[in-house]
């Protein structure tokens, strides 16, 4: 252990520990910027710089361990001014219009700029200027607004293991770029939007769609059908002041049926749909001797990166679209039938923790009924801002259910939103269509938790099935990795591209660097669903009676002709640049 005082408060940390760290122990606040825990510790941007005494110049707290007897300084005024300067350089170089910036009100450096009462700039003088780039159907990179903190690069290349950008040029010309210089659009992102949830600024963001929801929610001769994932309930409320892991299913519908969407349905549903068509394509493999092991579909990140990267396993994965697109299908066609509906009169939105599913609403194969399964995407925090633009005071709403005939879901649907919950909802089927018994217990706990790899064999009266779940394009390499080299000898294998899964994903409210490094964000969330799943009185997709009648008056079989035409898609190899 080390002994040392930091603002002649004593605090004892184990050897190794930064000056940041020790800080935070003992409640001393000291700002950072470029800093993401386990992540982006470089003590590049110097705004946490301190004082040790007999020590000539600053100490950067972030990356500077401590020694036994250190006398710290975190807020002299040596300190206070040395890091007004950094603030002013950084700002000087900065495009400052916070009132047109998706950033405006929760933004690491507007915070900073306004704790140390920047009203003026010191050292105005040339600025960059870069082009925006927002040809790719999700993500919008704004230059102007960058920092340099590299924070998405860091992400982009040690949580994503992708690399699709990276710091170009060096002092004044520095930028963060892509190969080439090209759009995003262009290269080997995957647009999981994990790099926008690092970024402390406005300088990256999603393709923004409301104001074409606006539009269409305007225009009396369309019918507009909003459906939520599950992801979006458990986390909405952050953007309104709410508890971390708030379920605000009730008063998600409510705002949604107030902002003026004709009907408002569960995606939860699309993921009991995807469940089971899931789990008959692996029971179809698994007997007649298909291509295994089976991986899992549903997540537009991964499957644009496996495209990209590992185009040999496109046979092994699932054909099942994601549940969305699925659900979306079938409101153009089976609901359009039953409400006498001209499906061309009907705009699908989808509400999703997910940036990719932008980009994946734009593939080929997403059509089955001749128009596009869903129009517009919208972000947890797109629908947030919604609501704040419609001034619904969202806290104090009341509870609304989702509309029938398409609103029951499973609580096998809600725990799609979270690592290994995909597999848990699958394996609750394929175990019981394969035995042909009855099963109380529910649970699969070894593939429960926030570990990015989780194995695990389960037993189906005498058939092993092993299985793999991993989140995280870094911990999906590993695993493709594994399965290309012949090692791996799993069946069924979940994988998400986002650390966490669909509750991490890159469209979900924001944290700063600070509520990352303590709080337990992804434990909340997860909790939260798994909470749901706890209370639902049906919890098997197969059981989910919507679901039933729908197979029964219009789809057939699961995996049957139809189910095929209308829920099934196909995967291209794609290349990772465009030239
Ligand atoms: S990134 Fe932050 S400081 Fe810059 S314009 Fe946007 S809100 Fe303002
Ligand atoms: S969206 Fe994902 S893959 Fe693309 S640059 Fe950002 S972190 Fe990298
Ligand atoms: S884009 Fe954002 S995260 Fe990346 S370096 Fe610039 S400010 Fe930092």
């Amino acid at each position: 252990m080390v002994h040392l005082t930091i603002n002649g408060k004593p605090v004892e940390v184990e050897e190794g520990t930064t000056i940041l760290q020790a800080a935070r122990k003992i409640n001393i606040d000291i700002p950072t910027l470029c800093f993401l825990k386990d992540i982006n510790e470089i003590g590049d941007c110097r705004i946490c710089v301190v004082e040790v005494e007999g020590k000539r110049g600053f100490a950067t707290a972030c990356i500077q361990k401590v020694e036994e007897g250190m006398v710290v300084k975190t807020n002299s005024p040596a300190v206070i001014e040395a890091r007004r300067v950094v603030l002013d350089l950084i700002i000087s170089n900065h495009d400052r219009e916070c009132l047109t910036c998706t950033r405006n009100g929760n933004c690491e450096l507007q915070k900073l700029a306004e704790e140390f009462n920047i009203t003026q700039i010191e050292y105005a003088g040339s600025r960059n200027r870069h082009e925006i780039d927002d040809l790719s159907p999700a993500i919008v990179r704004d230059f102007n607004k960058c920092i340099l903190c590299r924070r998405c690069v860091s992400t982009c290349n040690k949580i994503q293991g992708v690399g699709a950008i990276d710091c170009t040029e060096r002092g004044f010309d520095s930028c963060i770029s892509t190969y080439g210089n090209k759009s995003l659009n262009d290269v080997n992102c995957t647009f999981c939007g994990q790099c926008i949830e690092a970024c402390p600024v406005g300088a990256l963001k999603e393709k923004d769609s409301t104001n074409e929801v606006w539009r269409k929610l305007r225009d009396e001769d369309t019918v507009v059908i909003v459906q939520t994932a599950p992801a979006v309930r458990v986390a909405l409320g952050e953007e309104f002041g709410m508890e971390i892991g708030t379920n605000v299913k009730g008063k998600m519908v409510t705002a949604l049926k107030r902002l003026g969407f004709d009907k408002v349905f569960d995606t939860n549903t699309g993921a009991d749909f995807t469940i089971v068509e899931e789990g008959n394509e692996f029971l179809e493999r698994l007997k007649n001797g298909g291509k295994l092991p089976m991986i899992t579909s549903c997540s537009p990140g991964w499957v644009r990166y496996m495209e990209m990267n590992y185009p040999e396993v496109i046979p092994n994965l699932s054909t099942c679209k994601s549940p969305h697109q699925m659900f979306g299908a079938l409101i153009k066609t089976y609901y359009a039938e039953k409400e006498n509906i001209d499906p061309s009169k009907i705009f699908v939105v989808s509400v999703m923790p997910c940036i990719a599913k932008k980009f994946e609403r734009t593939r080929d194969g997403m059509k089955s009924a001749g128009y596009d399964d869903v129009d517009a995407v919208i972000t947890t925090r797109e629908l947030a801002r919604m609501i704040k633009q419609a001034h619904i005071d969202f806290v104090n709403l009341e509870d609304s259910e989702f509309d029938a005939p398409m609103g029951e879901a499973t609580g096998a649907g809600a725990i799609f939103g979270t690592t290994g919950g995909v597999m848990e909802a699958a394996l609750r089927t394929v175990q019981e269509k394969l035995t042909g018994n009855h099963f109380e217990k529910l649970e699969y706990e070894q593939i429960r938790g926030m570990e990015g790899i989780k194995r695990a064999k389960v037993d189906m009266n005498g058939t092993e099935v092993k299985v793999v779940v991993a989140s995280g394009l870094k911990n999906a390499q590993t695993i493709m990795e594994e399965i290309k080299s012949g090692k791996a000898d799993y069946q069924f294998v979940e994988i998400m591209a986002c650390p966490g899964g669909c509750i991490m994903g890159g469209g979900q409210p924001i944290r700063t660097s600070k509520e990352r490094a303590n709080i337990d964000i992804k434990g909340k969330r997860a909790s939260a669903l798994y909470s749901i799943d706890e209370k639902s009185t049906i919890r098997k997709s197969h059981e989910n009676p919507v679901l039933q009648k729908i197979y029964k008056e219009y789809l057939g079989e699961p995996g049957g002709h139809r189910a095929h035409e209308l829920l099934h898609t196909s995967y291209v190899k794609r290349d990772k640049y465009k030239f």
